[in-house]
């Protein structure tokens, strides 16, 4: 009998599954994704739109026009999943019956939740990056930029690719050396972590290239509010950070729909999901796949892409009754744009740390050193993402477990 297999969400991870999914089963699922716009966007484009290094216009795609042919495509805000009737009711009045639930609607941006942050001053000397209006409000704000304190602040943890933020300051030290006032420019990265990034070896080498860019980090700064009027942020513990312009990653959260679905998520909208597996701990019948799992890994599109394989074989063997396949070992990859042509990249998973080496095998690219060759595979990576990801192909020498060989592990403490 034809399995109804119902996706929320047609974004990376709604879309690269149900492409894999048609791919795999062909008839024998009857595929329906939901969302409640027709705009793709490219997300990793939003960090250089600011700088004018990408066309907004390229950046944008029908999401119906990325699903393979035979996948239904339903356009309706999603607003509630009863687990119990195995039912998602939509805004438009209808609901959707399934045998399987792939969620994948994403993280939600919360600015309204960090007080006076879309108050005085919001897309004026307060701005993000982190969404399509935003990136494009922030490049007439950077082009008009005279000079002064630059702050770049991320609210809270977790938010989508954790590196874009230091991408944002390595960029600004470029742009603004291009524009010729890089000295008449103070730029300063305010984090809530201790450091510049969460693992102790990739946060030394970022911090390292903080300083030699002459970018000032904060560290420790819960953000309580961000006062656009007198130009300050203010952090819970009552210290301030001036500035002229603030570019602040909001409070990301999951879904709306989610809180309004007993059972489904936890306190912040996230939906738990065995990280193995990624088959729901609400119930056997729901997976979740991206930025929409509570799991300790990063919210990217590498992560989005390599869990795709994982959830597409166990969605498969649950309906066949099988036992699910635990092989989602936490990889994630991340080109970091530094800035003048080069990036670094990072590669790790739940158990290894961001190390040093080479990415995919002793050959290949250097991992945690800024490169020329990383930052072509930054921009590659664009392409990659419509003709390879979305499509649901594997990427050719970029396998879904984390590659050992060409890292370089510190050696065993010895007793
Ligand atoms: C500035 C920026 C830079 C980034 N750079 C990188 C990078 O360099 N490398 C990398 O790997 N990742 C990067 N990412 C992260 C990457 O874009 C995301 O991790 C990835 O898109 C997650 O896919 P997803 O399917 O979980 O969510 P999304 O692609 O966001 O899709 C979620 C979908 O759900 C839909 N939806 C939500 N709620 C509802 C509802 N109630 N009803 C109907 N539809 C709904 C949305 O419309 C959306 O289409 C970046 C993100 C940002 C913001």
């Amino acid at each position: 009998m034809t399995k109804r297999i119902v996706i929320l969400g047609g974004g990376t991870g709604g879309t690269l599954s149900a492409n894999r999914l048609r791919r795999d089963m062909g008839e024998d699922a009857h595929i329906t994704v939901v969302d409640r716009d027709d705009d793709h966007v490219y997300q990793p484009g939003l960090l250089f739109m600011p700088f004018g290094l990408a066309a907004p216009e390229d950046l944008v795609r029908s999401r119906s026009q990325q699903l393979h042919h035979g996948i239904h495509y339903r356009r309706s805000r999603v607003e509630r999943v009863d687990a119990d009737r195995r039912q998602v009711y939509l805004q438009d009045g209808t609901n959707l019956p399934y045998d399987v639930l792939v969620i994948a609607t994403g993280a939600r941006l919360m600015p309204e939740e960090t007080e006076g942050l879309t108050g005085a001053g919001w897309r004026e000397t307060v701005h993000t990056f982190y969404d399509f209006d935003g990136a494009m409000a922030l490049e007439s704000a950077l082009a008009g930029f005279p000079g002064g304190h630059l702050v770049v602040n991320v609210v809270d943890m977790p938010i989508k690719c954790p590196v874009a933020p230091l991408e944002f300051c390595f960029l600004a030290d470029w742009y603004f050396t291009e524009r010729g006032i890089r000295d008449q420019v103070r730029l300063t990265y305010v984090t809530p972590l201790d450091a510049a990034f969460t693992k102790p070896v990739a946060a030394r080498a970022l911090a390292g290239l903080l300083a030699e860019k002459g970018v000032e980090l904060v560290t420790e700064f819960n953000t309580g509010e961000v006062d656009g009027a007198g130009k300050r942020l203010v952090s819970y513990d009552g210290r301030e950070v001036a500035f002229d312009l603030a570019v602040v990653v909001p409070l990301h959260g999951g879904a709306s729909y989610v809180d309004h679905s007993p059972g489904l998520g936890d306190e912040f909208g996230f939906v738990p999901a065995d990280p193995h597996t990624l088959q729901s701990k609400a119930r056997p019948d729901i997976f979740v796949i991206g930025d929409a799992a509570a799991l300790p890994t990063s919210k990217a599109g590498s992560v989005t892409h390599f869990e795709g394989e994982v959830l597409v074989r166990n969605v498969m063997r649950y309906l066949a009754g099988q036992e699910l396949d635990a092989g989602f070992d936490g990889h994630t990859n991340c080109f970091i744009e530094s800035g003048f042509g080069k990036a670094m990249l990072i590669d790790f998973n739940y158990d290894t740390e961001p190390l040093p080496g080479h990415f995919p095998a002793a050959l290949g690219l250097p991992l945690l050193k800024e490169s020329r060759l990383n930052h072509l595979g930054k921009l590659m990576f664009s392409w990659l993402y419509w003709h390879s990801l979305l499509p649901g192909r594997d990427i050719p020498g970029v396998p879904t477990p984390m590659p050992h060989a060409g890292k370089r592990f510190p050696a065993p403490v010895e007793h």
